[in-house]
């Protein structure tokens, strides 16, 4: 069996290099390697059949998969130069590829996103967004592909050491998110004096080092960068909820959201997706 497949790893291996260099040593063209080309032609055929029936779904602007975002959310997507990177631009361009698509970002406000996404402006929301009943009223989501919850910043030396102390508080959000959403609803007992919105984290953070906010509830990893981002402020270890991402796909479109679960599966299975995950989030800081 062992020799069989290495057998057959010689013969693939001459096959794939017949079109380059020919095998064998020889570089006149037999009959057997003029059949090979005919095979790596056909082969290369099948390919663009298969990228063709891939990109059968329809999208916004043909050949394109247009994702919306915020990129103010390290390590999901945030700006590097005039860039968009992170966990979601990775992904995106993954998806797309699958889908014989190109990935183009369109960054705007959070709370821009899902009515980006119902009025065709983009194809996806793909922002660090969490599943919940409301966006469901107005999106379909795909499966979810990270787990994550809302976390507290505080500074350095705060009085407040866990959920229970941010009663009373001036506490900054994230404007239109599950922070917002949780500490906002009054029956999550948050109990603060005041909620301040921001339009991202970043912003929140500013204000939160110049005093003027006691607290920012905001996501876990998230959280964590603009801490490492910052000096004076802490991350306490306590989550106040949990939650999944997942992509957000506008509800007549359903061959776009089973495609996009079909690459997802696909870059579950071959590790690809957690690889992703590995190279923004498990690092030391
Ligand atoms: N996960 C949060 C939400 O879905 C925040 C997302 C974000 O700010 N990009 O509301």
């Amino acid at each position: 069996m062992k020799r069989f497949k290495t057998l057959t790893a010689v013969v693939l291996s001459c096959f794939f290099a017949v079109s380059a260099a020919g095998c064998g040593g020889s570089s006149s063209e037999t009959e057997g390697e003029a059949a090979e080309e005919e095979a790596v032609e056909d082969a290369a055929e099948e390919t663009e059949t298969d990228e063709a029936e891939a990109s059968a779904v329809t999208t916004v602007q043909d050949g394109l998969l247009i994702w919306g975002t915020n990129a103010a959310f390290e390590p999901y997507e945030y700006m590097e130069g005039d860039v968009v990177v992170g966990i979601d631009a990775e992904i995106a361009d993954a998806i797309a590829e699958k889908l014989g698509l190109t990935a183009q970002v369109e960054n705007m406000d959070f709370d821009a996103v899902i009515p980006s996404v119902t009025t065709g402006k983009v194809d996806i929301g793909l922002a660090g967004m969490t599943v919940n009943e409301e966006r469901l009223n107005n999106v379909n989501f795909s499966d979810p592909y990270v787990e994550a919850g809302q976390a507290i910043i505080v500074p350095e030396g705060s009085d407040i050491t866990s959920a229970a102390d941010l009663e009373g508080k001036i506490v900054g959000v994230q404007r239109g998110t599950t922070g917002d959403e949780y500490v906002s609803t009054e029956e999550n007992g948050i109990g603060a004096a005041s909620v301040e919105r921001f339009s991202n984290g970043p912003d929140a953070a500013q204000s939160l080092l110049t005093g003027k906010i006691d607290a920012i509830v905001l996501d876990n990893e998230p959280s964590k960068k603009i801490v490492a981002n910052s000096t004076g402020l802490v991350v306490l270890d306590e989550l106040l909820t949990s939650e999944e991402y997942a992509i957000a796909v506008a509800k007549e479109n359903t061959a776009l959201l089973d495609a996009i679960n079909e690459a997802l599966d696909e870059l579950e299975e071959s590790g690809e997706l957690q690889e992703i995950l590995d190279k923004y989030l498990n690092i030391e800081e």
